[in-house]
C-alpha cells in the first residue's frame, strides 16, 4: 500500500483529481494486476455477503453457547413494528442491522470482518441501512464501502487493529471512522468531509477498551455494535455540515495508537478487568463453567 498517511491520500485526491474510492480501486488493482472492475466485483460479493448476514441475522433467534445473547435483534424488530423509534427508520434499521450482524457472528455464522470479527456489524448496518431508505445504488454502495476500506488500511499502517493489541478503540472506534467515511461518501461529500467524518468519530471514541465477559465476543460487543454505528451517523452528519475536527486525522491516529500502548494489558481483551471483573461478570462465569463441566 503506498499511501501511509490520511495527509497524502487527500494531497492524492487533490492532485490527481480523483475520489478516496477511485484511488482505492485503482491502487488495488495496480496491487493485484486486476481491472478496476474485477476489483469492484470482489467487492460487491463482500457487499452481498454483508447482506447476507444482515438477511440471516433477521430470521434467528438461536443463542450463543453461553446462552446470553442472540435474539435481540428479533426484539427490535418486534418493539419498532409497535411502536416506531424515536429517530425514526434509519436508526431503527441501523442498530437492528448492527445487531443481526453481530449475532450472526457469535453463532460462528458467515460475516465480513471490517475490520474485525468483533466489530463486524458497524460498517455493514450503516451502509445497507441508509442505501435503503435513501435508494443509494449498488454501485455507490460499492464506492463507500472501498472508501471505508482505504480508511481502514491507512489506519492499520501505523496500528495493529486488535482488542488485544490497543483495545476496543481499534476494533469498534476504527470501524465507526470507516462507516462514517462510508457514509459521507454515498451522500455526495467531498473527500476533506469524508476524512474529517472519520477524524470526528475516531477522536470521540479514544481509550475504549476491550474486557469481554468470559473472553467471549458477545458482552459488551455485541450491543456496542449498534451504538458505534449511531455513533458513525453523528460523525458522518457533522463532517457534512461543515463541523471540522481540530486534530487532525493522523494525529488522532497516532494518539491511538499511543492511549492503547498505556492502556494496562488488563482492559486489552484478557478479561482480568473492567467489565469482566464486574460482580455480575463473575457469577456469569461461574454458571457457564458448571454448565459447560465435563462429565
Ligand atoms: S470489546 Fe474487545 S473483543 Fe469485544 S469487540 Fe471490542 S475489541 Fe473486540
Amino acid at each position: 500500500m503506498a499511501i501511509l498517511s490520511f495527509t497524502e491520500l487527500l494531497e492524492k485526491c487533490s492532485r490527481d483529481n480523483k475520489t478516496i474510492y477511485e484511488i482505492a480501486q485503482d491502487e488495488e488493482a495496480f496491487l493485484s494486476g486486476d481491472s478496476v472492475d474485477v476489483i469492484r466485483l470482489r467487492v460487491m460479493e463482500d457487499l452481498l455477503a454483508m447482506k447476507d448476514a444482515v438477511k440471516n441475522g433477521l430470521s434467528s433467534k438461536e443463542k450463543s453457547i453461553s446462552g446470553w445473547c442472540g435474539d435481540d435483534c428479533v426484539k427490535l424488530t418486534a418493539k419498532f413494528s409497535e411502536k416506531p423509534a424515536l429517530f425514526g427508520k434509519v436508526f431503527e434499521k441501523i442498530t437492528t442491522y448492527a445487531l443481526a450482524t453481530a449475532e450472526e457472528n457469535l453463532r460462528m455464522g458467515r460475516i465480513v470482518a471490517c475490520p474485525t470479527a468483533g466489530s463486524c456489524g458497524i460498517v455493514p448496518s450503516v451502509i445497507i441501512a441508509v442505501s435503503e431508505e435513501r435508494k443509494i445504488s449498488e454501485s455507490e454502495q460499492i464506492s463507500g464501502l472501498l472508501t471505508a476500506g482505504l480508511i481502514g488500511l491507512i489506519i492499520s499502517n501505523k496500528v495493529q487493529l486488535a482488542g488485544a493489541v490497543a483495545g476496543c478503540q481499534a476494533e469498534c472506534g476504527v470501524a465507526s471512522a470507516m462507516a462514517s467515511g462510508a457514509l459521507v461518501q454515498m451522500l455526495g461529500g467531498t473527500c476533506n468531509e469524508i476524512i474529517n467524518a472519520a477524524a470526528l468519530s475516531l477522536k470521540n471514541i479514544l481509550g475504549l477498551t476491550c474486557d469481554p465477559v468470559c473472553g467471549l465476543v458477545e458482552v459488551p460487543c455485541i450491543k456496542r455494535n449498534a451504538f458505534l454505528a449511531i455513533h458513525a451517523v453523528t460523525g458522518a452528519e457533522l463532517a457534512l455540515c461543515g463541523v471540522e475536527s481540530k486534530i487532525p486525522i493522523d494525529e488522532i491516529v497516532d494518539t491511538l495508537k499511543i492511549t492503547g500502548q498505556l492502556m494496562s494489558p488488563l482492559l486489552k481483551e484478557t478479561s482480568l478487568g473492567g467489565l469482566a471483573k464486574t460482580k455480575t461478570a463473575l457469577e456469569l462465569e461461574k454458571k457457564l463453567h458448571l454448565a459447560h463441566k465435563p462429565i
